[in-house]
């Protein structure tokens, strides 16, 4: 049987639904590319830097996963550095593949904008395993050196900025301040005089979300002592010091910055169009511009529903890699593809402790423990569903 080939470059929440729908489909040939072992679960960072967690609770072994699969998808552990459209080829750091079909899913990491002076240097981020782990080892020892150096005298504040109030910037702080103001407690250590703000150029945290949930995410912030700080945009950062465009200041001990994405594409022979966040403008079929045969999937591409621009989140991942991956498998019946664009189920936002809020299906609004119990059944789920 001449088998066609599909190459999925990205092993994450896109590439790796995208690879199971090919399962037992032996007409393909499918070669899932990544340039690490791991899939590094993004969704679950704030239980890791909580300690709740450890790496490998938050990492699936991505060769593992595939090896569950059907023997006609096979996982390359290599970088691609570019592809081809002239030539149907990918070329990856010692080889080059050609392929029939080729599904981009390479995600995208923390965009720290050029023009904010001094930000890529002091702060952290936990967009990748290796800066979650670095920010979660920072925090530990800033707390150990307030206790150990400030806590009983109470010499001066200590500050802790989050530069971003989406998704991800909400749960890290919410979780920063749950530590701060019950585990420690715990262990009768007063952390007193200890600041977390959140800021934002926004006119709200959580932009774009449900005001409902907004509200209730608000609420619980303030609940956990955490100051918000809106429509205010950052002009500089320096070693101390977080300076905003009317040139106010503030001062800080430890800055994360969680502010938006920067899509990583990949290079080419030709153009393609993408956005201002570097994310392919897809069709609803998700080809890029101008391919019949290439396709971009989740962070990497600007994935719209009714021209509304959706979010960049895993479920989105997922829903484009299933749905680009049933569509290859339609063609090569002679059927038509299907138009099928993200729905949002539901959002949970892990808002520290057993605590969480979410919505389902637009609607219904969960907040508190029972919030926090749907979460973990989506994340472990999803866990249960990859691990070997
Ligand atoms: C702290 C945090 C919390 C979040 N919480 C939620 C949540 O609660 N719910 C939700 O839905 N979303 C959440 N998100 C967003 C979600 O994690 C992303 O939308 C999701 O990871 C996107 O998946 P992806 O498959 O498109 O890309 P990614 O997960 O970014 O994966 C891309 C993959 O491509 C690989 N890759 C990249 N370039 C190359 C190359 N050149 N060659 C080979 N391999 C390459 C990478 O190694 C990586 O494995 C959160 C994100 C963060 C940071």
């Amino acid at each position: 049987m001449n088998k066609k080939r599909v190459i999925i470059i990205g092993a994450s929440y896109g590439g790796l639904h995208a690879a199971k729908e090919f399962n037992k489909k032996d007409e393909f040939e499918v070669l899932v590319f990544d340039k690490k072992s791991f899939h590094y679960l993004q969704t679950e960072a704030y239980d890791f830097i909580a300690n709740k967690s450890n790496i490998s609770d938050i990492t699936i072994d991505i060769g593992s996963y595939i090896n569950k699969l059907s023997p006609n998808i096979k996982f390359i552990k290599q970088m691609v550095l570019n592809f081809c459209s002239q030539t149907k080829t990918i070329q990856t750091s010692s080889s080059s593949y050609t392929f029939d079909y080729l599904i981009i899913a390479t995600g995208a990491r923390t965009n720290f904008p050029p023009f904010i002076k001094g930000l890529r240097e002091n702060s952290n981020g936990v967009k990748t395993l290796f800066r979650a782990l670095g920010f979660k080892q920072k925090f530990e020892s800033t707390i150990y050196e307030y206790i150990t150096n400030n806590a009983f005298e109470h010499q001066r504040d200590y500050n802790i900025i989050i530069g971003g109030a989406g998704l991800s910037g909400v749960e890290i702080a919410a979780e920063m301040a749950y530590i701060i103001q019950t585990d420690f407690t715990r262990l009768g250590i007063r952390c007193l005089g200890f600041n977390i703000t959140l800021v934002d150029g926004a006119d709200s945290i959580l932009p774009g979300m449900d005001r409902r949930i907004i509200y209730a995410t608000v609420k619980r912030l303030k609940s956990l002592g955490i100051h918000i700080k809106t429509k205010s945009f950052i002009k500089e950062v320096s070693q101390n010091e977080l300076i905003f465009n009317d040139d106010n200041k503030l001062p800080y001990d430890f800055m994360i910055f969680t502010g938006g994405i920067k899509a990583e594409p990949i290079a080419s022979d030709k153009e393609y169009k993408l956005n201002k966040f570097n994310q392919y403008i897809v069709d609803d079929f998700y080809h890029i511009e101008g391919e019949e045969s290439i396709f971009a999937i989740g962070d990497v591409a600007q994935i719209t529903n009714d021209s509304q621009i959706v979010p960049p989140t895993a479920q989105s991942a997922e829903q484009s890699g299933s749905v680009v991956a049933q569509n290859i498998i339609r063609i090569s019946k002679n059927q038509q593809p299907q138009k099928k664009l993200p729905i949002m189920r539901g959002m949970f936002i892990a808002l520290g402790g057993k605590y969480a809020v979410g919505i389902l299906y637009d609607k219904i609004v969960i907040k508190g423990y029972i919030a926090y119990l749907i979460k973990k059944v989506i994340t472990n789920f999803y866990k249960v569903f990859l691990k070997p």
